[in-house]
């Protein structure tokens, strides 16, 4: 009775793996992985077909057919395997050639009387098993690397599928030694090959619930058409009296048959796997997860990762604005083919459409094959598609523009599936803008979260310049009370004029160092400025004097080309002193021990805001130009941040320090460089109005100094 069971499953499996294998190759377009597969799977048609073969006429060339296919086998399974998750070089495993090159003697034999042989038999049965359980373990092996979660999940699951398989046919053929055992591993043997079509046919590894969805729908569909074709054929009449009625059965049934599987489909979809296929299931999920994170890396692989798990998107991109505002940069990707940049200036169409609500590119088309189909041109729709050739592989999918608090585009989302036509609803896409806004959100917070990470580094930094001023500031009393000391050396003394000078010098530094020192404590504490009417000249001529005393190599040579007749500068003197100093300091450090350092004066004019409204200013320009090495692009986008140092005994201070004291006269930093001919820092300040004549704080002052309305002159 077994025995019976036996043939008639091989007979059933066989059918149906060579039907698995015609179908992957009537798909049309078989690629070399899609023919591996129809190889191996009606290899192993084949197999059970001749075994049933056996069972049915106990003829012994079908035995040894048998074995020539079972000879085949592990040669055909580990070829597909490694071209369906691909290992990173190009050549085949050891495991692979050890097999092909063991085939050919295995197959030689069984075409000599040796074949029968039983120590050639079981020869043949491990080498089958042994390489077949090998290229299962190294797919595995090459799932568990793979970087995707899902690829690995899904591998282990084709490979446990198969190892039980393995296992189970192993134990089929107990009956040899007389071990009746129900043919289970026929079964699981067409359920692997069955889920191996499955991976290919959607080019992705399935899961074990949606192949029992699969295979419910398949085994539903076929219970449906049976009963249909019973009916029909109950009702004509019978194979033997109406042929024709038989074929008309068979034409209704296949009328039928599409519908039918969508429907039955549909409904099992429903009723037992409604969680795990919807959209707003994964979608719902993460977007709970997001509530969590503040790190923009971390929220794009989990919002891919949901998109991924809810399988209805083939291909995904999220897409970060970059700080210049020029394009958007790929933080986020799924499948293929997705941009790892979109520039603004070839995607501005499809910001234009964003701006009337997300984009279903595939509807836009179809927009334009009906305008045309009505001899019309729908010109935005020609533009918007043509601009959505920046997108790759997500040029028919649809586009969801990500917010922030002030409506301005931060980020975009843009999916896809390549599978099906109309793959994302107009209800879907709600669901996916309410992931856009939470994304926005995220983006949002983890900005301002670095801003304070930012603030809490400066508010760190007031505190040591806080100790920092104490433990200089006393010394600098001391240095400073016997500098005055010498500069009066008491009745009677010869007064050397070089002394005079150099001690001069001495008490000017130690006033300079000690106003220093206040200023650092001014990037985190704001003291009191004397704000006064500035000549920048004067300043330049000063500064340049002072620095005239400091050892400088031979080759180098500092220039001075100051305009004539400049407006004045609303800023503290000695503020500014420090910024030139710095720049110069700066520059000279830059230039080494050969080159040349210009500092320059001008008038420029240019748009301000000082009246509340935007028109034409004056502007004083104070550029420090050298002939250094320049500045890398990744030094400049740090130049400014405190602390911040290329040199081994910088401070990384005096731009930070610089661009405060700047800005807080309403002015700015500007730097040009050239990496191998030298940098130009420009210091751009508004002249100060005209009534500003004495020494009272300007209108143009940005700088939220505390007490700012009450200088000190005498500080
Ligand atoms: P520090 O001089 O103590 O390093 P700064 O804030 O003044 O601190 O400068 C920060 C960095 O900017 C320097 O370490 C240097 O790498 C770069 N830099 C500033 N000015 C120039 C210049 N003129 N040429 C080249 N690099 C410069």
């Amino acid at each position: 009775m077994l025995y019976e069971l036996r043939t008639r499953t091989a007979v059933v499996v066989g059918a149906l793996a060579i039907a698995l294998a015609a179908s992957t190759l009537l798909r049309g377009r078989p690629r070399r992985v899609h023919l591996l597969f129809s190889f191996f799977s009606a290899t192993l048609g084949l197999w059970y077909l001749t075994q049933s073969f056996y069972g049915f006429f106990q003829s012994l060339i079908w035995q040894r057919t048998t074995a020539l296919l079972a000879v085949l086998l592990p040669v055909l399974a580990i070829g597909l395997f490694e071209s369906m998750v691909p290992r990173d070089s190009a050549s085949k495993g050891w495991v692979f050639r050890t097999a092909l090159l063991l085939s050919v003697p295995l197959l030689g034999i069984q075409l000599t009387p040796l074949w029968d042989n039983s120590l050639v038999r079981t020869g043949v049965f491990v080498y089958v098993f042994f390489f077949i359980t090998a290229g299962l373990y190294e797919l595995g092996q090459r799932g568990a690397g793979s970087p995707s979660r899902t690829t690995k999940r899904r591998v282990r699951i084709l490979v446990v599928i198969g190892a039980l398989a393995g296992l189970a046919t192993i134990l089929d053929f107990l009956w040899i030694l007389g071990v009746r055992t129900p043919p289970v591993g026929a079964v699981l043997s067409v359920v692997f090959v069955f889920a191996l079509s499955q991976a290919l046919e959607s080019e992705r590894l399935l899961d074990l619930s949606e192949l029992l969805g699969r295979l419910m729908v398949a085994a539903a569909v076929a219970f449906l058409i049976a009963f249909i074709f019973y009916v029909l054929l109950t009702y004509l009449g019978g194979f033997n009296t109406m042929y024709l009625n038989a074929v008309l059965a068979a034409t209704v049934v296949l009328v039928l048959y599409e519908p039918l599987q969508a429907r039955v489909e549909e409904q099992i979809r429903r009723l037992f796997f409604r969680e795990r296929f919807d959209l707003e299931g994964a979608l719902a999920d993460v977007r709970r997860k997001l509530v969590h994170t503040l790190d923009v890396g971390e929220m794009a692989s989990m919002v891919m990762e949901a998109l991924e798990s809810s399988r209805r998107v083939t291909e995904a991109g999220l897409f970060l604005r970059d700080q210049e505002g020029t394009g958007f940069d790929q933080i986020g990707a799924l499948g293929e083919g997705v941009p790892a940049r979109i520039e603004l200036a070839t995607s501005r169409k499809l910001l234009e459409g964003l701006e009337l609500g997300s984009i279903l590119l595939e509807h836009v088309e179809r927009d334009i094959k009906e305008h045309a189909t009505r001899g019309e041109r729908f010109a935005s729709g020609d533009a918007i598609m043509s601009a959505a050739e920046v997108l790759g592989s997500l040029k028919n999918g649809a586009l969801v523009a990500i917010r922030d608090g002030g409506r301005d585009v931060v980020a975009l989302m843009a999916l896809a599936d390549r599978r099906v036509t109309d793959a994302i609803s107009h209800d879907e896409i709600g669901l996916v803008e309410q992931l856009a806004t939470q994304v926005g959100v995220v983006i949002e917070n983890s900005r301002s979260y670095q801003q304070m990470k930012e603030r809490d580094r400066l508010a760190l930094l007031g505190q040591m310049s806080a100790g920092l001023a104490h433990e200089i500031r006393n010394p600098l009393g001391a240095i400073k009370g016997a500098a005055q000391l010498l500069a009066d050396p008491g009745p009677g003394a010869t007064e050397d004029p070089v002394a005079r000078e150099f001690i001069g010098i001495i008490l000017e530094e130690v006033e300079r160092l000690n106003r220093v020192v206040g200023s650092v404590l001014d990037l985190a504490r704001p003291g009191d400025l004397s704000v006064v009417p500035v000549d920048v000249n004067a300043v330049v001529r000063r500064t340049l004097q002072v620095l005239s005393t400091e050892r400088r190599a031979d080759d180098v040579e500092v220039q001075s080309m100051l305009a004539n007749d400049l407006p004045r500068v609303a800023i503290d003197p000695e503020q500014l002193r420090q910024v030139l100093i710095n720049l110069v300091r700066n520059a000279l450090q830059a230039v080494g021990t050969r080159g040349k350092v210009t500092l320059s004066t001008r008038v420029r004019f240019g748009r301000g805001t000082r009246s509340g409204k935007s028109e034409t200013e004056s502007f004083v320009e104070l550029t420090v130009a050298d002939t250094g090495p320049g500045i890398s692009r990744s030094t400049l986008e740090k130049l400014f941040l405190p602390f911040f140092t290329t040199k081994e005994k910088g401070t990384g201070l005096g731009l930070a320090i610089s661009q405060r004291i700047v800005q807080g006269a309403g002015g700015r930093i500007e730097v040009r460089s050239h990496e191998g001919k030298g940098s130009t820092f420009s210091v751009v300040l508004p002249a100060a109005p005209e009534g500003l004549s004495t020494p009272t704080p300007g209108p143009t002052r940005a700088l939220p100094v505390e007490g700012a309305a009450t200088p000190n002159p005498a500080d």
